[in-house]
């Protein structure tokens, strides 16, 4: 069975088989444009991925705009008014044509039996499963009158929260934070449970989160792989990967786990958890001691090198760094050295090594030993973490003033989140920021007011945060939860009402990406399915009704053209950075930024102006000026628990479609066969894996791509098996991350946990 105008609501109701659509996949070609088949990402830069381009149909300009490196342009293809398949769009050179497997399940996710069609509410109270279709009239009507009533008894509306993070990076979903704006001072889960304090690592060293092009990394002669892997997460990195190491590049990859991208390594390096910034220090020490710094750069362009140096004179004793790190001496200094020798030479930092208790200042120590071999400011070199440099538009939807009279909250201000670009003047009043990544605790201890409402939008809290127990009674004391989403996920469960929400192929947007420097235009491909809305829409309809209700109490515009509204979104500063006149010109595809090496004039956005090796604001924020070795969490269990991303997920999402279950069917712990053994564990036996936060039950995998003392598993949030590994993770920060994003981060990676066989 395909999709036809006849029987595609037959399929949204009652779900095409998976076989089937693996099936149609295969007769339309869809899976030989797969790059390199259906799982891997073997793609060369030379290989033509074959270029659908049937004349029958019509085409849409499109991007995936969920939390992903790649932030693909997608070209889809419509017939009748039904989305018959998608293709990576040939005219970015970094999506050259092919998708992930997830970008390839677009048509399945538009047209899942799972999506959201209609707006509920759950009529036996939250998590009870009695749920009843209301109109979307009735919808609107409760949330307006309970936002009316909560300010009328407040006398201000920081009883209205809102969390909302990657589920949709559009421009114009901004416009979600724009619609909370618009009703007055209210109270917002900030801050990152990304990549925080990797952020204000980067920060206090230059300044600014700015990476080089990935595609320069063709051009790079030695390139480190440092906890990322992009082979399962970056598919569309690895074409340049394989580009340098054909042409001699040597390229290493340091990860405690040997991954997909460890497996096409020129060299693989196991490093024991938490200890890569010892490494990196070590390696610096070496380059210095050799005479392989670049002495000019560092004299021109840094500040505090001296007291570096002689911090890695006193402190380092490269005996010790083999020794914690688990790597042997000898193989530490020919890593060191060979990138020191080699020019450009670049890292490439994954967002998992910050996710410890010191996280950031292992970034900080990476990004010291970059600088230390000349290698910043340099084309096809760099540290790389991610950027926001082409994130300059007018937010717009963002942008909306309070209604008169409002009040909020009067404490100090805190930041908004990395990606709040827009500023404002000084207000006496601001809202009132919790701690995304204490979630339960921040909602349950919130007083004067306490926290009434909340809005969830892009956002699964019940897969992405911690301490489930304490959210089932945070999401209960509340008197309102509204869940706008695409799926009824996990978090839907404890709403009191569910909003459907459009796809991207629903609605117009822009998307741009925190890694590479391409732009796209999200064309509106399709009618909105059902009664699907865009969340400007959705925005929209509560400003009428609660102006209904009462005059002046909602700015944000009654009527929403999405369009319209991604039009405003632009403006000659983007126009420029991309070299276009107007975004008309994106229907002919996405364009890229003109080329700029980050920091290659020597300007460094930091208090110096330099690259600080010695920051005072980390001596000020985080006890530290230099980026000195602080050792990771002490173990509270007998295992180290790992839980990095799934290639057939993002996050909670693409995992709950039905040919993921066929492709991936169930969650797995990964288990080093010695650690197996001693408890009496084989392949495929039933394990639980458990500590002082929970138990999960999962089958076991054993395999020697774990270190021994570590378990890794999945995160991800399974329709049928409902397994969250978060539900083993406790709160406890990293050590950064407050200083640009309002609240550190999240130490996942430094879980513990024993297990047993069932
Ligand atoms: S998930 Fe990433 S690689 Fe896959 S289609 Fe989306 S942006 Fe591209």
């Amino acid at each position: 069975m395909s999709y036809s105008k006849e029987n595609v609501e037959s399929i949204v109701n009652n779900g095409l088989s998976r076989r089937s659509f693996l099936k149609g996949l295969a007769a339309s070609g869809v899976l030989s444009s797969f790059p390199g088949g259906i799982l891997q990402a073997n793609e060369d830069l030379n290989t033509k991925i074959p270029y659908l381009g049937q004349k029958s149909y019509q085409t849409f300009r499109n991007a995936c705009p969920r939390n992903c490196y790649d932030t693909c342009s997608i070209k889809t293809y419509v017939k009748d008014g039904v989305m018959q398949f998608i293709e990576g769009a040939q005219e970015s050179t970094y999506t050259r044509g092919g998708c992930c497997v997830k970008g390839n399940s677009y048509v399945k996710r538009v047209y899942s039996a799972r999506r959201l069609k209609y707006p509920m509410m759950q009529v036996g109270g939250k998590g009870s499963g009695n749920w009843k279709r209301i109109s979307w009239d009735n919808a609107i009507d409760i949330i307006a009158k309970k936002l009316l009533e909560i300010k009328k008894e407040d006398g201000t509306l920081l009883g209205a929260a809102l969390t909302k993070y990657s589920g949709n990076f559009g421009i114009t979903h901004y416009g979600i934070e724009g619609m909370f704006n618009s009703i007055g001072y209210t109270t917002r889960l900030a801050g990152t449970p990304c990549w925080p304090a990797g952020i204000d690592a980067q920060n206090l060293d230059m300044g600014d989160m700015w990476c080089n092009d990935p595609e320069e990394m063709k051009d790079s002669k030695f390139i480190i792989l440092w906890g990322v892997n992009p082979a399962a997460n970056s598919i569309h990195s690895m074409k340049y990967i394989y580009e340098a190491k054909k042409k001699g590049a040597k390229v290493v990859v340091i990860d405690p786990i040997f991954t997909e991208t460890a497996s096409k390594a020129s060299q693989y390096i196991q490093i024991k958890t938490g200890t890569d910034g010892l490494l990196a220090l070590g390696m610096a020490k070496i380059i210095i001691e050799a005479g392989l710094h670049d002495q000019k750069w560092l004299d021109a362009n840094s500040k505090g090198y001296k007291e570096y140096k002689a911090y890695l004179d006193k402190e380092i004793k490269l005996d010790d760094v083999a020794k914690t790190t688990g790597i042997p001496l000898a193989m530490i200094k020919e890593l060191a050295l060979s990138f020191a020798k080699a020019k450009p030479a670049t890292i490439w930092m994954g967002y998992g090594m910050q996710r410890h208790t010191n996280g950031g200042s292992m970034i900080r120590a990476i990004d010291a030993f970059v600088a230390v071999s000349g290698n910043i400011g340099k084309y096809a070199g760099g540290a790389r973490y991610g950027h926001l440099s082409t994130w300059g538009f007018n937010y717009a939807a963002l942008s909306q003033p309070k209604p008169e009279g409002s009040v909020g909250y009067s404490g100090p201000e805190g930041a908004k989140g990395e990606f709040a670009q827009v500023g404002g003047a000084k207000a006496a009043y601001t809202d009132r920021f919790l701690n995304i990544n204490k979630t339960a605790r921040e909602l349950l201890n919130a007083k004067e007011p306490k926290v009434r409402l909340l809005w969830v939008a892009c956002k699964n809290v019940f897969a992405q945060d911690f301490d489930r127990n304490q959210l089932i009674r945070a999401f209960q004391q509340l008197d309102l939860v509204v869940v706008a989403d695409q799926f009824f996920n996990e978090t839907a469960k404890w709403a009191d009402i569910v909003l459907p929400v459009a796809t991207q192929f629903e609605e117009y947007d822009v998307n741009v990406s925190y890694w590479h420097y391409w732009l796209s235009l999200n064309e509106q491909a399709i009618k909105p399915l059902f009664e699907v809305k865009s969340d400007l829409e959705i925005a929209a309809m509560l400003s009428k009704r609660m102006n209904q209700l009462s005059a002046g109490s909602c700015t944000f515009p009654q009527s929403a053209d999405t369009k319209a509204m991604m039009v405003k979104e632009f403006n000659p500063g983007i126009y420029e950075q991309f070299g276009i006149k107007s975004w008309e010109e994106l229907k002919n595809g996405p364009v890229k930024a003109k080329a700029v090496i980050p920091y290659a004039d020597g300007k460094f956005k930091t208090p110096s102006g330099k690259f600080e090796f010695y920051s005072d604001k980390a001596l000020e924020l985080f006890g530290s000026a230099l980026p000195a070795y602080l050792e990771v969490r002490k173990p509270y269990d007998k295992f180290r628990m790992t839980s990095p991303h799934s290639r057939w997920s993002l996050h909670s999402q693409f995992q709950n479609l039905e040919w993921m279950e066929d492709v991936h069917p169930e969650p797995y712990v990964y288990i080093n066969p010695d650690d197996a053994e001693a408890k009496m564990v084989k392949e495929g036996d039933t394990v639980a894996v458990f500590n002082k936060q929970g138990l999960l039950r999962l089958k076991a995998k054993l395999t020697d791509n774990v270190q021994a003392g570590t378990l890794l598993m999945y995160e991800q949030w399974y329709n049928n098996n409902i397994y969250n590994v978060n539900e083993l993770v406790d709160d406890t920060s990293s050590d950064m991350g407050a200083f640009k994003t309002g609240a550190p981060g999240v130490a996942l990676h430094d879980t513990f946990v024993n297990f047993r066989k069932l």
